[in-house]
């Protein structure tokens, strides 16, 4: 992989070099980019990295950012996606301002545009089928072939594609195509189209219009419309650069941006193409855009993932011009290092272990426990301990090997923020199986600390059985298997059938049925947990584990 990834002095990269140069030179006054989405799915974490550069960059330099849809196509977009776009860009810490747009707001300008072209002679109608269309192209190596309707006149031309635009046609008789070159070395000159017939109502224009602008020719005249400057994009769009370039030159547009492109993020064991995260979301192999498994914005956030960490993530990632593959584990660390400064602690038992403690006495006690040893203004909290309390089964062995240091028989251990036990007793079902201890407590070691002085080689967690509620938890796995899902051939091949593991009948401390918290707490020696906001009931996701697996 190469390794020219542009971080060489902090948050300096080469967009961020051109845009300083241009400033200085004085060749724009002032920035303005924008993030272009087109609403046909979620936005996912390698459109993050695109938002946080145009507003980013913006923010820093002192311009502004336009949100603007490329909603050319309305048979794939819809007004959820709209939705959900803004939603999620706002959440990642954005602001458009007054700068919303669409380039569907553009769409009587790139009509008259689309004619003035017809009337120098640089576009025509073909009659041509999209198979023969893309059968004529060529490839690489070969030249592309004419199409037989390429020398219509200027009114014949003018004459149908005002017929078009009247819905005398059906979808896909005809478009409308750029006269450029069919023999150009690069395949986007070889008279890309520009208007296509698409009967289907359109999320904003309605049924105003049934033929609808290609996005190659929208886009950068969208950009000059807004006078963008800095026009940022991915590095698939390299090739196309020469073709906006052309199409801004023939048009009397208002001013000329600039594209730049950067390589897009690529994730292991992710997949960060829309049209294999709708197909996930269309067959049912995930429950929704936003179940937590997605690499969606909306999937993150109900994962417990907080905007800061994906924000950070960004950055430390860099922008640069060489395509490379990101490791997952960066990405859970980002996450995990900004949850271990901010998440408020809490005690919760995955797969719960009834202990008696046989010498406590009476009902029960509050205890006091931090809220977070990272943060000491997070302050404290009284958590109830009584009588009978659960610990995680996998915190006792019966017959311990020599390096498990937790509860065992005759062992004494540390309760978090309570006391000392000791274990003497063992009771099992009819199966031989484990399911409860009989301990007893030292009084003198509240707060978990022996006058004495003598230690013990483990502190675990817990819950006071009486107080805790039932919860369910929702354990995440990778979804897929492999670091380059799909490379096989078909991606549903390389899904993980253990992406999720729900945990029923788990017991979490009082405190969090009521916490009004909507991130992540860490639950102490487990890892990183929030409510499922789509649950009603007491159900908590796993943002990440407290270390990487791996
Ligand atoms: P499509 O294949 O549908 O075009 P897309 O992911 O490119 O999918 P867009 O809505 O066109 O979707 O993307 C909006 C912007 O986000 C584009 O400027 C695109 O370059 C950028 N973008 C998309 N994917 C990534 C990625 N993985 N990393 C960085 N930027 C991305
Ligand atoms: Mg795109």
């Amino acid at each position: 992989m190469v390794m020219e990834t542009a971080v060489r002095e902090a948050g300096r990269d080469f967009i961020r070099d051109i845009i300083a140069a241009d400033l200085e030179a004085g060749r724009v006054t002032s920035v303005v980019t924008r993030f272009p989405p087109e609403p046909n799915g979620y936005l996912h974490i390698g459109h993050a990295k695109s938002i946080c550069l145009n507003f980013g960059v913006a923010q820093e330099f002192g311009g502004r950012c336009h949100l603007r849809f490329d909603d050319t196509n309305p048979a794939k977009e819809e007004q959820e996606y709209i939705d959900a776009i803004e939603r999620d860009v706002r959440w990642l810490g954005f602001d458009w301002g007054e700068h919303l747009h669409h380039a569907s707001d553009y769409f009587g300008q790139l009509y008259e545009w689309a004619e003035d072209l017809i009337r120098q002679g640089k576009a025509y109608v073909d009659d041509q089928s999209q198979d023969e269309i893309r059968g004529n192209r060529g490839t690489l190596t070969e030249p592309g072939r004419d199409s037989p309707w390429r020398n219509r006149s200027v009114e014949e031309n003018l004459d149908l594609f005002r017929r078009m635009r009247a819905g005398e046609f059906p979808n896909g008789a005809r478009v409308l195509r750029a006269k450029i070159d069919m023999s150009s070395g690069n395949i986007n000159f070889r008279d890309p189209v520009l208007y296509r017939i698409i009967h289907a109502r359109h999320p904003r224009t309605g049924d105003s219009w049934c033929i609808y602008p290609s996005y190659d020719f929208a886009h950068g005249q969208s950009d000059a419309i807004e006078y963008i400057t800095h026009s940022i994009c991915t590095l698939e769009f390299e090739d196309h650069r020469p073709l906006y370039d052309w199409f801004i030159a023939q048009l009397p547009v208002p001013s000329h941006p600039h594209q730049y492109e950067f390589a897009r993020l690529n994730l292991t064991y992710t997949v960060l193409s829309k049209r294999v995260l709708t197909e996930l979301v269309r067959r049912g192999l995930v429950e929704s855009w936003d179940d937590p498994r997605m690499p969606t914005i909306a999937g993150l956030r109900r994962r417990g993932v907080p905007p800061e960490a994906i924000r950070d993530f960004v950055r430390k990632v860099g922008v640069a011009k060489a395509n490379s593959i990101v490791d997952v584990a960066m990405f859970d660390h980002a996450v995990r290092d900004y949850l271990n400064r901010n998440a408020p602690r809490r005690m919760a038992v995955l797969r719960p272990l009834k202990v008696v403690i046989e010498n406590y006495p009476g009902s029960a006690e509050e205890l006091e426990a931090i809220n977070n040893p990272e943060d000491p203004s997070a302050g404290t909290r009284r958590v109830p301990f009584s009588r009978e309390i659960f610990i995680e089964q996998e915190d006792f062995m019966e017959n311990p090997p020599k390096k498990f240091f937790r509860l065992a028989p005759g062992r004494e251990v540390r309760l978090r923020y309570a006391y000392f036990i000791k274990c003497h007793a063992v009771v099992k079902n009819a199966a031989g199986e484990v399911v409860e201890l009989r301990c007893t407590y030292d009084p003198e070691t509240r707060g978990g600390n022996a006058p004495d002085g003598r230690k013990v080689q483990a502190t675990l967690h817990w819950v006071s059985a009486a107080h805790a509620p039932e919860a369910e938890i929702r354990l995440y796995n990778p979804l897929f298997l492999r670091p380059d899902p799909g490379a096989g051939g078909d991606f549903t091949q390389d899904l993980n059938p253990e992406s999720l593991v729900v945990l029923p009948g788990c017991r979490v401390e009082p405190q969090l049925a009521h916490d009004d918290h909507d991130g992540a707490f860490q639950f102490e020696r487990q890892g990183y947990f929030c409510r499922d906001s789509a649950s009603k009931g007491l159900v908590f996701n796993r943002t990440v584990g407290l270390r990487d697996s791996k």
